[in-house]
């Protein structure tokens, strides 16, 4: 058995705002900690099903880097840092996993009531389409799965991403280890009792039957950004369409390709900001 687990940082058990979740504010120390506590419990719950199982980790948030290696207590496990890396949130994940799992995932940008929603990069990003259903990163990188034909089991975060990830596929089991009261403010459950859930969760996912995410040929996303300038430098692209004054199309048979396309979208507009 072979599980994947991407880990982002805003849907962490106890985290609620930018204060421990970006690497220059004073509580980013305890954000560290509080995300590879959530990974531990679902690593225990993999290992409570299968002793044996192979886990790769892989780190999605902002740099990448937050997870220390050395507070990841299976010796076992591979641990994916760094950025930028391909498939990023995804990077590390290949046709060899049995199915991949989401911890501290957030809703899409814009969500009533989604902790810190954004759509990848809060910044740039205004909207997502793929094949015209807007996403957030739970579906986006759950087609990354689902390209190497890997289902998305499980998703830990606020109850806003719990109820995005049942409209992917209601078959994914899901943990809300908080719910939030606005984008950065939540009642939270106090994290022994959210790393018990998480550790049940995944053992119960693991062990369910659930579709991989396929998405086309063609794949198409498009990709609106918050500003004009910066649809003007991703239509720098050779394959990119403009659609409209904010808004590019990327159109690919591959879903990776396509969504290589949106990381160089984001890329052009980051350089031009
Ligand atoms: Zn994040």
């Amino acid at each position: 058995m072979k599980i994947f687990i991407s880990v982002d940082m805003e849907g962490i058990s106890g985290i609620v705002d930018g204060s421990m979740v970006s690497s220059k504010q004073g509580d980013y120390a305890k954000g560290r900690k509080l995300m590879a506590e959530d990974v531990n419990a679902a690593i225990e719950g993999i290992l409570s099903v299968n002793p044996k199982a192979e886990i790769t980790i892989c780190d999605a948030h902002g740099a990448m880097n937050n997870i220390l290696p050395e507070d990841i207590k299976h010796k076992d496990a591979i641990l994916v840092r760094g950025r930028p890396k391909p498939q990023s949130q995804m990077a590390g994940i290949d046709s060899s996993f049995d199915a991949a799992v989401f911890i501290g995932y957030h809703a899409k940008k814009g969500t009533q009531n989604g902790m810190m929603s954004h759509t990848y990069s809060g910044g740039n990003i205004e909207s997502l389409h793929i094949n015209g259903v807007e996403v957030g990163e739970t579906a986006m990188n759950a087609g990354i799965a689902g390209y190497y034909g890997v289902p998305l089991v499980f998703v830990a975060g606020d109850i806003a991403v719990t109820k995005e990830a049942k409209e992917v596929n209601h078959d994914i089991e899901t943990v809300a280890v908080k719910e939030a009261i606005s984008r950065v403010a939540a009642k939270c459950i106090h994290p022994a009792k959210a790393r018990e859930m998480i550790k049940q969760g995944v053992a119960k996912a693991i062990k369910k039957k659930v579709k991989p995410l396929i998405v086309g040929p063609p794949v198409i996303f498009d990709i609106r950004f918050t500003d004009a300038k910066k649809a003007d430098a991703a239509s720098f692209i050779p394959s990119a369409e403009r659609v409209d004054g904010k808004t590019i199309r990327i159109t690919h048979d591959d879903y990776v390709k396509a969504y290589h396309g949106f990381l160089a979208a984001i890329a052009c507009a980051t350089a031009f900001s």
